[in-house]
């Protein structure tokens, strides 16, 4: 099956979900929007209210600044597969619970396992947290505002050893991958909504991308 069919029988899945109580509250599921052969995938948080009420991710007012850096580096959104750490929005935009991420989280396993991407960008500190222990990089958190714009490669394990960490961090490796990613952490998009300096750093951030996309 190709991965186009995967997605669609994962975003199938989850749009039944009722792994959380998020389920009761959601208006739409948003599952991801993108290329399922997508090279660039991007992580956020979780759906906001517009987001909610069209079942697609970054349509409301940060999905307006994410459009914007993605437009000032020559990227095309459809080119990268956006999705969120939890598919259905939480009350009032508050932060996504523990429990709601354990619940939530294996469908974005499932989705960075179809789609195989190249560079993940985690957008925020919860995605940032997640992705970098799922890329064997836990020793490597810091808060967001030390950590983003750095850029992180990852590559599989090749023996059974479970995981080697070397100074350089070319030679992160972990278990459970396929393929060589870097993961490079940004700030939420939504900050430049309410600190307009922050677009600055964003952008300045964004511009890394231009030179690692061939
Ligand atoms: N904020 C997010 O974290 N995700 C979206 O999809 C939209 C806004």
């Amino acid at each position: 099956m190709d991965k186009t069919q995967l997605l669609n029988e994962l975003k199938e899945e989850v749009g039944k979900c009722r792994r959380c109580p998020l389920y009761k509250t959601r208006t739409k599921v948003v599952f991801g929007t993108g290329l399922a052969s997508a090279k660039l995938m991007m992580v956020s948080e979780a759906p906001g209210y517009w987001e909610d009420q069209k079942g697609e991710p970054f349509v409301g007012a940060a999905g307006k600044v994410l459009n914007e850096l993605l437009d000032s580096v020559g990227i095309k959104r459809e080119e990268v597969y956006i999705a969120n750490l939890l598919k259905c929005r939480p009350p009032e935009n508050r932060d996504p619970e523990e429990e709601e991420i354990k619940a939530c989280t294996p469908y974005l396993e499932r989705q960075i396992e179809i789609i195989k991407p190249e560079i993940i960008c985690p957008l925020g500190r919860y995605s940032m947290k997640f992705l970098m222990k799922r890329f064997g990089l836990e020793d490597r958190i810091e808060g967001i505002s030390k950590i983003h714009g750095r850029l992180f490669k990852v590559h599989p394990v090749k023996s059974l050893q479970s995981k080697v960490f070397a100074e350089d961090e070319q030679f992160n490796r972990v278990k459970n991958l396929s393929q060589n990613i870097t993961v490079i952490p940004f700030y939420h998009p939504a900050v430049a909504t309410y600190n307009p300096n922050m677009k600055k750093v964003l952008e300045e951030d964004f511009k890394i991308l231009k030179t690692i996309i061939k």
